[in-house]
C-alpha cells in the first residue's frame, strides 16, 4: 500500500515539474522520439494555453507557446527525463492565408502520423460554440491514426448547468462509438481538473517507451483521408 500511495503521490507531482524544452516546426527538430508525451490541440482562444497552465499548477508556462514566431510551432514541455507535454499550434483562425493553413495541415499531419511517442491527445473546446467543423476534421486525423482523444470542454464557467451539460450531450453524440471521452473543464474555477489529470497521467504512464500503446503501425507511407470539407 505504501509503495502505491508514493507512486501517486510521484505522478501527481509530475505535471507541475513542466518546463519549456523548444519549440519546432519541422520533425527533424523534434525532441527523440522516445518515452511518451501527451498533445494539447483546439482551435485558437479555445483555452488551451490556461488548461495547460492550470493542470501543471503554473501561471504562465504556455505564455512561452505565445511568443511571436512560436505560435505556428509544436511548443515541447519536459515533465522527467522521458514524458512530456507538447503544445500544438491552435487552428480555426477565419482569416488565415491558405499557405499558412497548408502548412499547419502539413505539420500536424506529420506529427500525428509518426510520432510514436505520443500516448493521447487532449483536445480543447469551448463549451460555448464545441463541435466546429476544424474541430471534426481534427477528431477524424485523430481516429484515423489511432490516437487516444479526450475532449475538455473549456470554460464551463461561462455556462450555467442546463448549457453545460447540453454541451456535453452534443460532443459524446459526436464522439460516440470513437473511444474518445470528453468533460467539462475551467481554469477559472478549476471544474474537471483532477478528472483531466487523471486521463494524462495515465497515458503517460504508458510502459512502453517509444512504442504506440496499440501497435499501431507507421503510416507514413499511407495517405490519410480525405478531410472534411468546412
Ligand atoms: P488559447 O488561445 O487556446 O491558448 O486560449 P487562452 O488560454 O489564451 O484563452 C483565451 C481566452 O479565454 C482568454 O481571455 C482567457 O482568459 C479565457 N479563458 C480561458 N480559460 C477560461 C476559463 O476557464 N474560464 C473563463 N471564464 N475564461 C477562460
Amino acid at each position: 500500500m505504501q509503495t502505491n500511495h508514493t507512486r501517486k503521490d510521484r505522478e501527481g507531482l509530475l505535471l507541475g515539474n513542466a518546463r519549456y524544452q523548444g519549440s519546432a516546426v519541422h520533425p527533424s527538430r523534434f525532441p527523440p522520439d522516445e518515452g511518451a508525451e501527451v498533445a494539447f490541440a483546439g482551435r485558437s482562444n479555445a483555452g488551451k494555453s490556461s488548461a495547460l497552465n492550470t493542470l501543471c499548477n503554473r501561471r504562465a508556462l504556455a505564455r512561452t507557446s505565445r511568443t511571436p514566431g512560436r505560435t505556428q510551432m509544436l511548443n515541447f514541455f519536459t515533465l522527467d527525463d522521458s514524458r512530456r507535454l507538447v503544445d500544438l499550434p491552435g487552428y480555426g483562425f477565419a482569416r488565415v492565408p491558405e499557405e499558412t493553413r497548408r502548412k499547419w495541415k502539413r505539420l500536424i499531419e506529420s506529427y500525428l502520423s509518426r510520432r510514436r511517442s505520443l500516448k493521447g491527445l487532449i483536445l480543447l473546446m469551448d463549451a460555448r460554440h464545441p463541435m466546429k467543423p476544424d474541430d471534426g476534421q481534427f477528431l477524424d486525423w485523430c481516429a484515423y491514426h489511432r490516437i487516444p482523444v479526450h475532449v475538455l470542454l473549456t470554460k464551463s464557467d461561462k455556462l450555467g448547468r442546463g448549457k453545460q451539460h447540453q454541451s456535453l450531450r452534443v460532443v459524446r453524440a459526436g464522439l460516440l462509438g470513437s473511444g474518445s471521452g470528453a468533460q467539462l473543464f475551467s481554469a477559472r474555477d478549476r471544474t474537471g481538473q483532477e478528472e483531466a489529470r487523471k486521463i494524462i497521467l495515465d497515458w503517460l504512464s504508458n510502459p512502453t517507451p517509444g512504442s504506440r500503446p496499440d501497435g499501431r503501425e507507421d503510416r507514413k507511407d499511407i495517405q490519410t483521408k480525405k478531410p472534411r470539407r468546412v
